[in-house]
């Protein structure tokens, strides 16, 4: 896939602009410091969902980056060590389908010596053979993907024709190699599964495990958003509270993607992600870092920064430290913040490539 990634010279011209790095919380232009960082792995995935990879797009015909194309592990693991002395004290694995990436484990443990949270979101599929292994490197945590449970209709997501009982073994296979309690996400797209909602949350509700109810989001330019199709979370707070009441809770940490409400019978809890209507922006903490190695600020950015010129150049950890420390103190994208329908058709990297 091309990508519109920012070239060096005009990089290096954005890094006499941002101020010079001395140590500390690293800032943004609207205070945000970063602390959370996403790593794609893989551009590539044995699924389709249809509001992720259309099939119609990410056909036999679809350019994956080639394998010299995307960074090893031991770059990966080069950088990680550089943005966990700027501050990172988590990092999340993603794709595309992290597991479809061969070893994914030996990365695992490479990252976990860096002594930070290592967490994965994966749709499930090969879950069920990897948990142990991914555990035993080092994995703290996993987040499961799950539309529906309702086999016609996740099939129909997926486009993979993919089955719903797998993935609950994948579940169940993490929760049995230490990795519980498992998020599950669900994406709701009014008329395609928000008729699931009851059935999800009472499948899950006392198992120690959380559904995350997520809202439909304009992410890339092949998905087909559009607004009618969101199901406001708090249109989903009130169905499932009409059932069994909820409660909110307070936020575990500062920046946390997902609003959480817990049953007030002790059922447990839920989460609901609201990029699009109540956007979290003003406390986004999180740089992503492409399977390419471009970095990116925000979800719904239209160009990344490229530092596997800089890695593949021969550049110190310092001259690296710097570049990073520069494409974040420069960040002021809010994009939730500003979301029109303009906007939302603009041309924007896909979420396969940068990372959900
Ligand atoms: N393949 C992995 C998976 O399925 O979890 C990781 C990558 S996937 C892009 C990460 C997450 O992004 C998944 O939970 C997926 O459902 C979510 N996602 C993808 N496209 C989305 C969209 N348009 N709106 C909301 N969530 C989306």
């Amino acid at each position: 896939m091309v990508m519109k990634v920012i070239p060096l010279q005009v990089r290096s011209a954005a890094r006499a602009a941002a101020p010079r790095f001395v140590g500390g919380p690293l800032a943004d232009t609207r205070g945000r410091t970063m602390r959370d960082l996403r790593i794609s792995v893989t551009d590539r995935c044995n699924f389709r969902c249809t509001y992720c990879m259309p099939r119609e797009v990410f056909d036999a015909g679809y350019k994956f980056l080639p394998h010299d194309a995307i960074l090893s592990f031991e770059e990966i693991a080069r950088l990680a060590r550089i943005f966990v002395g700027l501050g990172v004290e988590k990092i999340r694995l993603t794709g595309g389908e992290p597991l479809v990436r061969r070893d994914v484990d030996r990365l695992i443990s490479m990252l976990q010596a860096l002594k930070v949270e290592v967490t994965l979101t994966t749709n499930g599929s090969l879950l069920a053979k990897q948990a142990g292994k991914l555990a035993r490197a080092g994995l703290n945590r996993v987040t499961v993907s799950l539309d529906s449970l309702d086999d016609a209709t996740f099939r129909a997501m997926n486009d993979a024709d993919f089955p719903v009982a797998k993935v609950i073994q994948g579940i169940e296979a993490a929760s049995a190699a230490g990795l519980a309690p498992v998020k599950i996400n669900m994406v709701v797209k009014r008329g395609v599964n928000d008729a699931g909602i009851l059935d999800m949350a009472e499948r899950w509700r006392g198992s120690g495990h959380i559904v995350r109810f997520i809202e439909f989001m304009d992410v890339g330019s092949t998905n087909g958003w559009r607004m009618d199709d969101v199901v406001p979370s708090a249109e989903v707070v009130r169905r499932i509270s009409e059932r069994w009441k909820l409660e909110p809770v307070g936020a575990n940490y500062a920046g946390e993607v997902a609003g959480r409400w817990r049953y007030v019978d002790g059922g447990g809890e839920i989460g609901v992600i609201s990029s699009v209507t109540q956007a979290f922006c003003s406390t986004c903490n999180r740089m992503r870092l492409s399977t390419e190695g471009s970095l990116y600020t925000c979800l719904f950015a239209q160009s990344g920064h490229d530092l596997k010129s800089l890695l593949r150049g021969g550049a110190s950890d310092e001259e690296i430290r710097n570049e990073i420390a520069a494409v974040w103190q420069l960040r002021d994208d809010r994009y939730s913040e500003i979301r029109t329908s303009q906007t939302s058709s603009a041309k924007k990297v896909e979420m396969s490539y940068i990372g959900g």
